[in-house]
């Protein structure tokens, strides 16, 4: 009986798009759950070389000694990286992750320990094909980590930052907002506005950005009883957003927009900012309170626990 025999490229095609099409699972960045990749990989050697090649689009690691692991052992997968993980990495190794010879990665997602680390983790020989990077977990995101980023991708973009305290222009510390009316679920900035304005210097040389996220994470105006008081609340009103809210805190807005002069002339220096990253198109601001805060990271800790 004559078998059927599909060339092997063809086969090779198949199985890369059944693994690229499993269901994705994990945090913070998706993958399909090895064990539906597995079966797949034990059918023939190439069959096993084109499902790996496919899984480890997504490479996870999670300390500098896999990087050392890969280059020794696996140096594949310098060429199959597009999206390259690093999960909780050692808070008290302060030197930078070297990503040379990923030569076909697009994005970088960094998912810090809450608590552990105070500014973003930084890397260099960045590959320029490197378009997306995503830092969450650091305590703060300072303008000079700001430089930092801007220096070590200079391609960027896309840039989505989740700071467990936000940056203030105003007084140039990291806090924890207080807000009051209807928070949005988004509150999105078109035209190259909505930056802190000390963010939008040091992002300025990053010719290519045109999306920024961040998200804060905020108190409600409920637990602030010295700030809840008319006349000045209304400057905390984030709904009706009078003021184009970049981040500042709730001392400096109750303390500085009394003063009007000041603060118009502070709105229209957000409205119309001296310097910025000249192709940025949109800023979003996200929003989450202190309890979900918590919640999403137990949460996350528990899943990493059990994956990595
Ligand atoms: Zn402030």
């Amino acid at each position: 009986m004559n078998r059927l025999r599909l060339p092997v490229e063809l086969v090779l095609s198949i199985v890369s798009s059944y693994v690229e099409n499993l269901p994705l699972h994990g945090q913070p960045c998706v993958k399909p759950d090895w064990n539906f990749v597995k079966p797949v990989s034990l059918v023939s050697h190439a069959c096993r070389r084109a499902a790996l090649e496919a899984w480890f689009r997504t490479l996870r690691v999670r300390n500098r000694r896999d990087l050392v692991a890969i280059s020794r052992d696996w140096p594949e997968l310098y060429r199959w990286a597009r999206t390259f993980v690093c999960i909780s990495p050692d808070h008290n190794d302060l030197r930078a992750w070297d990503l040379f010879g990923f030569v076909r990665l697009r994005s970088v997602v960094v998912r810090m320990s809450p608590g552990g680390h105070e500014c973003p983790i930084r890397f260099i020989n960045v590959p320029p094909s490197v378009d997306s990077l995503e830092l969450n977990g650091m305590v703060e995101a300072t303008p000079l980590d700001m430089g930092d980023v801007a220096e070590a991708f200079p391609n960027l973009r896309t840039l989505t930052l989740r700071p467990q305290y936000t940056w203030c222009g105003l007084c140039n510390t990291s806090q924890r907002p207080v807000l009051s009316g209807e928070i949005p679920s988004l509150l999105v900035y078109k035209g190259g506005i909505g930056l802190p304005v000390h963010y939008a210097k040091f992002l300025s040389a990053l010719t290519t950005l045109e999306t920024f996220r961040i998200t804060t994470i905020y108190k409600d105006n409920t637990d602030e009883h010295s700030v809840s008081q008319p006349p000045w609340s209304r400057y905390l009103d984030i709904g009706k957003n009078e003021h184009i809210w970049v981040g500042e805190c709730h001392v400096c807005v109750v303390l500085l927009y009394r003063d009007d002069g000041f603060r118009e002339s502070w709105v229209a220096k957000k409205r119309e900012p001296e310097v910025r990253p000249p192709a940025l198109q949109t800023v979003e601001w996200a929003f989450m309170t202190e309890a979900e805060f918590f919640v999403q990271y137990r949460d996350l800790d528990d899943i990493l626990d059990d994956e990595v």
